[in-house]
């Protein structure tokens, strides 16, 4: 099963990738964990890559598809992967379909994540993230149990350089105008699950991603 997360920065693609992954045993892969890790790395295509990130603007097209080509050739990805992160433009969305009918396979189901944009920004200021296990924490509705250590590996929980408000701005324009157009190319395709998560309903990263296995199972 291969699956897309849709959804701006902050709508829970994370965390509902990490409960899908347990339950489908499934690999889970993210386009900006792997971009993070060349951003810390001291060479030309890292600092390129970071000036990227830093702006909250896209790596281009060529190099992320370049990337995320490499990934799944991985043994991991073998029996599905779910995408996080992956594809954010139409060029995106294309060559993957490319890639894996290569490999006599195919998109599954694009899960739609969205918020209301005053929750999406209080949810990045407040988020903390393991950088060894990856997981997700926020510091009003997913404390850790000791402040600023991971429960998970004991790891020091950071702040990523992009979730400042400022940068979070430009990040949801950036979604609105080059990703947001994915939604109408999985909906004619008719692999498209849209969720909304929201305090107001109390459908959190929790219960969409029960929604999903429902749907899955069904
Ligand atoms: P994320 O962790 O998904 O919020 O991604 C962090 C940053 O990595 C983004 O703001 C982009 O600079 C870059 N990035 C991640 N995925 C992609 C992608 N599919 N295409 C282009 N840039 C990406």
């Amino acid at each position: 099963m291969n699956i897309i997360m849709l959804g701006a920065p902050g709508t829970g693609k994370g965390t509902v990738s990490s409960i899908l992954k347990e339950k489908l045993n499934i690999a889970h892969v993210s386009s900006g964990d792997i971009f993070r890790k060349f951003s810390n790395e001291d060479s030309e295509l890292g600092k390129e890559i970071k000036s990227y990130i830093e702006k909250g603007n896209l790596v281009p097209d060529e190099l992320t598809i370049k990337m995320i080509q490499e990934r799944l050739k991985e043994k991991d990805v073998e029996n599905g992967v779910i995408l996080d992160g992956f594809p954010r433009t139409e060029a995106q969305a294309i060559a993957l379909d490319k890639i894996l009918e290569e490999e006599g396979k195919k998109v599954d189901l694009v899960i739609d994540l969205n918020s209301p944009k005053e929750e999406i920004l209080d949810r990045i200021v407040t988020r903390r993230i393991c950088p060894k296990c990856k997981a997700v924490y926020n510091t009003k509705l997913n404390k850790p149990k000791q402040e600023g250590i991971c429960d998970i590996c004991g790891s020091q929980l950071y702040q990523r350089d992009d979730d400042t408000v400022e940068k979070v701005e430009n990040r949801i324009e950036v979604y609105k105008t080059q990703t947001k157009p994915l939604e109408e190319y999985y909906e004619k395709a008719n692999k498209l699950m849209k969720i909304e998560v929201t305090e107001k309903t109390g459908t959190m990263a929790k219960e969409a991603a029960e929604q999903v296995i429902e749907k899955i199972k069904k």
